[in-house]
């Protein structure tokens, strides 16, 4: 079988914009979307990517009464496939990236060649992994204010935000143009966000830190969904209960690298490091990066799918310049 053109590995906005763009350049692309699988439930990498784990999106260009994540991410594969990508719903599970052409080991079927791979797998969102919080993803428990926040279930209402780094304190600053009061509930007695984003966060009313704390049970019953957590303090001090009706976690997150197996240089939090500035070159000539999986800053769907759209030009530049492109 003679070797894919462009291989584009992943399935969120940073996927299928490559694809959409590979497409139309004629160079046939496949996207290999994810397995549908428990493994890929519970770390939350199932196809279609974060946007399909949210409810409404607000925030993306071209939607002024907002688009449901699942549904923007399916008509984006929609399109993709208009132009001609093939999609295929399985994993890459590993890559063999030191030959040319590359090799590529899908979980399941035989292992195949690509000329060229954009790897799009995204980073997911880390969780504290207690079971009540499994029980309330979407019901009040979220790992994005900006998607969620502004949500009828959040507003004038308590929400509890957990963690200390720069996404804790703007997300918690910004949960307080809804929020009647914000609890940030943070493991230590100090914050590791920027000086000017902790003065700004604790100076702020509406909001009160619980330092040397975490939460150790999420409280809430199936009608309305998170009605408050269990803190517990780090200290030995005694257990306390918050009336929230959200809890957002801003913990961090992983980015979905396992399957490279260090083939790629990354940088020093794991992201895929790319080694041209403002291109989506990676430290491997004919491997591009895009999206969240290279991006540990910004990390909105918009950027994602301008990154897409930049590692598709420049993989069909590297293919014409290589002359693979035929
Ligand atoms: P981060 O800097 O890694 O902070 C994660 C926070 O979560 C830390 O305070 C950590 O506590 C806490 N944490 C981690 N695991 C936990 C657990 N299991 N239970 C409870 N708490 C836990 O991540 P981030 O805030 O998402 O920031 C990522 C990067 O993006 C950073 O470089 C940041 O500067 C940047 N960023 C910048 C801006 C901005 O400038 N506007 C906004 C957002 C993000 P410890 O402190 O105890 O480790």
């Amino acid at each position: 079988m003679a070797p894919k053109k462009v291989v584009i590995i992943g399935s969120g906005p940073a996927g299928w914009t490559a694809a959409i763009y590979a497409a139309r350049a004629n160079l046939q692309p496949v996207v290999y979307e994810g397995a549908i699988i428990e493994k890929n439930r519970l770390q939350g990498t199932l196809p279609l990517g974060q946007l399909a784990l949210t409810t409404e999106v607000e925030n993306f260009p071209g939607f002024p009464d907002g688009v449901m994540g699942p549904e923007l991410m399916e008509n984006c594969r929609k399109q993709a496939r208009k132009f001609g990508t093939e999609v295929v719903t399985d994993d890459i599970a590993s890559v063999d990236l030191s030959r040319r052409p590359f090799k590529l080991t899908p979980r399941e079927g035989e292992p195949f060649e690509a000329l060229s791979v954009i790897v799009a797998t995204g980073a997911r969102a880390n969780y504290l992994g207690l079971p009540s919080e499994e029980r309330f993803k979407n019901r009040g428990v979220s790992a994005c204010a900006v998607c969620d926040g502004a949500l009828p279930r959040f507003r004038n209402k308590p929400l509890v935000v957990i963690g200390g780094g720069d996404s804790a304190v703007e997300e918690g600053t910004f949960l307080t143009k809804f929020a009647s009061k914000v609890y940030l509930v943070h493991r230590r007695g100090e914050l590791r966000a920027s000086r000017i984003m902790q003065d700004r966060i604790l100076k702020n009313p509406k909001v009160e830190p619980k330092w040397n704390s975490v939460v150790d049970e999420v409280l809430g019953d199936d009608k309305a969904g998170v009605t408050g957590v269990r803190i517990k303090s780090v200290n030995g001090g005694a257990d306390e209960t918050l009336q929230a009706a959200g809890m957002f976690c801003a913990i961090g997150h992983t980015p979905n690298t396992d399957f490279l197996k260090g083939q790629l240089k990354l940088n020093e939090k794991g992201y895929i490091l790319w080694t041209k500035a403002g291109r989506t070159e990676t430290s491997v000539p004919g491997v591009f990066a895009a999206g969240d999986v290279a991006d540990d800053y910004y990390k909105q769907a918009i950027s994602a799918a301008g990154t897409g759209c930049m590692a598709a030009l420049d993989a069909e530049r590297w293919l014409a310049a290589n002359n693979l492109a035929h």
